[in-house]
């Protein structure tokens, strides 16, 4: 093999031992990872970086991986977290092998814990939870033997089924590993394997009134479904030990669990507890609100998969934790939109515009290419007359010097049109500017001037005959830059976050469709709202702005 064709190193540490494990043929060769969300809410920017870590892996090593709802807690789970998790999971471009739910295996799990009381691995504890937090022990401490702990066999095995039977209430017992109460790993102290829950559950219904918890479903469903690399964030590295102790005792299949850092970032929280205190309370418009960082608010707010998935690859995966500026993910999408998104016009602010000298009765059209370096994507014609529409910010009064928009007595050109020069301010009684008088010169015509004569501003405009009204959403970040605090409820959240604007877009785009991307020129990118934009009123969110923070502090260094 000659240098160049050496295959490239592994992009991160897990994609390392993946490598590592093909070489040895460790899994006869195979990759299967699994994506395991508890559908108790959507999902959010945090969960992308999981979901193209173990979808990736699977893409790029030929192997498996499956999605599995991790149900166990029939309190907080729905199923319309369950479609939500699904549609998420197709929109960033990714195919599951195998849909599972945890619930699926209760009874297999159910066997195992029986399997594990008959070991004499596992008791009843009759403990209240308080109690058992009390004999759990702390870090410094170890902790003590339930009173209970030494129940024979066939106690406990009585107990159980009688709990599963539904003779008890909620908290009057608990199955428990039987393992070390003085183990210097709290979680190896005889952790809790099931719960009674007299709940109904989104899928098994009420054929079941006790639960497995978390670190017992987990190692057994990876297990199950013959899961190699069991993948996940570091706060589990701790349960790692149980995990394995579970399959071992058990005697059954054993995958290997890896844990990385999750993704931290500014300006969002990532955790599902706290979104959903927001779609509660009101403060957005539901779990998909423009500024929500879940996966379908990014997508409503017009953020590509493309532009997510190129986020996550460039944050890469490591053991180490940080924080990743927000700034990095809206780099990747300009660099996305830029490539692709439509070119077209839209006032934000309006502000009317008159060509006293243009007839009144005229109507040109002028042609705007879509996009400036994608001739492929063709242009349209838009009409020109005397009854303009600008952007408000574009005309200043009272100008400073370096000011290259309109002012009184300054030429600006109006884009792909003509030169204009404002040679009246018309104000209404509060003194405020409502219109604003030009000249044209015939001579300008297409937006460029024979003589020489050099123009530095150039503005978009609308027809004000032919625009078609819009609504405007522009928002700003909902969250600080260093996220929610945990204290009181919504503190620190920017509430004037939404601001939105009524103005103008070609006459084409009244009928935009929900969900369809454009940059506004001189503007920033948009996308026409899946839930509000209808035709003939539409409603644009803006998606960001046009200039990136991002690439200018890199060039900085
Ligand atoms: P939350 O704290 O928001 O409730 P969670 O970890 O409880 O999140 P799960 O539904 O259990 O949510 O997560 C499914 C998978 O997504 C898990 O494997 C988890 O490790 C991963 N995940 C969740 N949050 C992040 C994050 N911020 N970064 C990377 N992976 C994450
Ligand atoms: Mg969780």
């Amino acid at each position: 093999m000659s240098d160049t064709e050496k295959p490239a190193a592994p992009k991160n540490f897990i994609r390392a031992i993946v490598e590592d494990d093909l070489a040895t043929n460790k899994w006869e060769g195979r990759v299967h990872t699994r994506f395991p969300p508890e559908p108790n809410g959507y999902l959010h920017i945090g969960h992308a970086k999981s979901i193209c870590l173990n979808f990736g892996l699977a893409r790029d090593y030929d192997g498996k991986c499956n999605l599995r709802f991790d149900d166990t807690n029939p309190l907080k789970e729905e199923v319309e977290y369950v479609d939500s998790i699904q549609e998420d999971v197709r929109w960033l471009g990714f195919t599951w092998d195998n849909r599972f739910f945890a619930s699926d295996y209760f009874e297999r799990i159910f066997e195992c814990a029986v399997k594990l009381i008959e070991m004499g691995k596992a008791y009843v504890d009759s403990l209240s939870a308080e109690e058992i937090r009390q004999y759990r022990g702390t870090l410094k401490e170890p902790g003590r033997n339930s009173p209970f702990r030494e129940r024979g066999v066939e106690e406990n095995l009585d107990l159980f089924r009688r709990m599963r039977a539904g003779e008890f209430p909620d908290g009057a017992h608990v199955l428990r590993a039987k393992i070390d109460m003085a183990s210097p790993n709290i979680v190896m102290r005889d952790p809790t394997l099931y719960r009674i829950r007299h709940a109904a559950h989104h899928r098994t219904g009420t054929n079941w009134c006790i639960y497995p918890m978390y670190d017992f479903t987990h190692c057994l469903s990876d297990s199950f479904e013959g899961i190699t690399h069991s993948i996940c964030t570091l706060e589990f590295e701790n349960n790692r030990e149980l995990y394995d102790w579970v399959l071992d005792t058990l005697g059954l299949y054993h995958p290997r669990q890896y844990e990385f850092a999750r993704l931290n970032m500014t300006h969002v929280a990532l955790s599902k507890r706290k979104l959903i205190k927001l779609v509660e309370s009101g403060v957005v418009d539901g779990w998909d609100d423009p500024r929500m960082p879940t996966i379908s608010g990014f997508r409503r707010r017009g953020y590509t998969p493309e532009s997510i998935r190129d986020f996550c690859e460039r944050i890469g995966v490591a053991r180490s934790a940080n924080v990743v500026d927000y700034a990095l993910l809206e780099h990747c999408l300009r660099e996305d939109l830029n490539a692709r998104a439509p070119r077209v016009m839209g006032v934000l602010r309006p502000l009317k515009l008159t060509i006293v000298n243009y007839p009144e009765d005229q109507v040109e059209e002028f042609e705007f290419p879509y996009h400036p370096e994608d001739e492929s994507q063709g242009s349209r014609k838009l009409p020109f007359c005397r009854d303009l529409w600008i952007e408000r910010t574009d005309f200043m009064e009272d100008a400073p010097k370096k000011w290259f928009r309109l002012a009184p007595g300054k030429e600006v050109r109006l884009r792909y049109a003509y030169y204009v020069r404002c040679v009246e301010v018309v104000k209404d009684a509060s003194g405020e500017v409502v219109e604003v008088r030009c000249e044209y010169d015939p001579a300008t015509k297409g937006g460029w001037s024979d003589d020489g004569r050099k123009v530095k501003g150039t503005l978009h405009w609308l027809s004000a005959r032919h625009a078609a009204p819009a609504e405007f959403r522009l928002y700003d970040h909902l969250f600080p830059a260093e996220g929610p605090s945990d204290e009181a409820e919504g503190d620190g959240l920017n509430l004037d976050s939404l601001e939105i604007v009524r103005g103008y877009v070609e006459p084409g785009l009244a009928q935009a469709e929900p969900g369809w991307r454009c940059q506004f020129e001189r503007t920033g990118y948009f996308c026409a709202d899946t839930r509000h934009s209808k035709p003939g009123a539409p409603v644009f969110n803006r998606t960001t702005g046009l200039r990136d923070s991002f690439a200018r502090e890199m060039q900085k260094g």
